[in-house]
């Protein structure tokens, strides 16, 4: 099993973030906010340079609302380099926290990692025999399970073992190997 790893793209933050809203201010850098989605309050404290835009973008929108932009109001540009980052990212909602945009990723015989399984049936990779498998071959064959109450459980659920080992028997014919992420 590998570990999960974070490459700080922010493309999650903007789906998540419009989840989080400011709902009182402490200080310039101590924010009360809630989790729109569980309805947890949580206390955070921004680092870095971000505080003085912040503060800006909340006296604008005012308490309650998730900011003027988009994304996370607390998404930020990446100070030292490229990408975003989370201003808060120590005291970020649990919700960020178990946040994970892939669940599996797969590795080539030389054992590098070539992609990563995101979603329902769809891949992260830059492999380009590995697209076509995954087209041709893998996406075809999941088919989402079934609901329905009193019914003969039937498809895949994306992080289902039954998903992850079909994918696997097909891939192993062209020594790709998957490993679950933790
Ligand atoms: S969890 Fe995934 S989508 Fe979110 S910032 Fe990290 S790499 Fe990007
Ligand atoms: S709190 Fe941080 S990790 Fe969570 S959505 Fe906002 S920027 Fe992203």
């Amino acid at each position: 099993m590998v570990s999960f790893c974070c490459d700080n793209c922010g493309k999650c933050c903007v789906s998540l973030g419009s989840y989080i809203t400011v709902e009182r201010q402490l200080s310039e850098r101590d924010y009360y906010c809630k989790n729109g989605i569980t309805g947890e309050l949580f206390l955070v404290h921004v680092q870095g340079d971000a505080s003085g835009e912040i503060d800006d973008d909340f006296a604008l929108s005012g308490p309650g609302v998730s900011g003027l932009r988009k994304s996370c109001v607390f998404l930020r540009k990446n100070p030292l380099g490229s990408g975003q980052i989370c201003a808060i990212y120590p005291t970020r909602p649990k919700i960020c926290q178990d946040f994970r945009c892939y669940h599996a990723v797969i590795l080539n015989p030389a054992d590098e990692i070539v992609g990563r399984m995101v979603g329902k049936s769809d891949i992260n990779t830059s492999d380009p025999k590995l697209a076509i498998i995954w087209k041709d071959k893998i996406k075809p064959c999941f088919q989402p399970v079934n609901h329905s109450p009193g019914e003969k459980r039937e498809g895949f659920s994306p992080e289902d073992s039954m998903w992850i080992e079909k994918v696997s028997s097909i891939l192993e014919p062209f020594r790709y190997r998957i490993e679950k992420a933790s």
